[in-house]
């Protein structure tokens, strides 16, 4: 009987994504410094793709 409620104590440190600065979702690589979600860290500009016209943050991001 693991996997539940009581395998989640064990789910400490090793963070891989924070909270994001600029988009605020929690995709912010530490080890790669970059965010997954808008490319903070890798790019000035905000990553978007065509494929990915999902909101982020409450806003959205068209493809155009
Ligand atoms: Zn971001």
């Amino acid at each position: 009987m693991v996997k539940g409620t009581p395998s989640m104590g064990k789910r400490s440190g090793k963070v891989v994504h924070i909270k994001c600065r600029r988009c605020g979702r929690v995709a912010y690589n530490v080890s790669k410094k970059y965010c997954a979600a808008c490319g903070f860290g890798r790019s000035s500009r905000l990553r978007r793709y065509s494929w990915s016209s999902r909101k982020v943050n409450r806003v959205r991001l068209p493809s155009r």
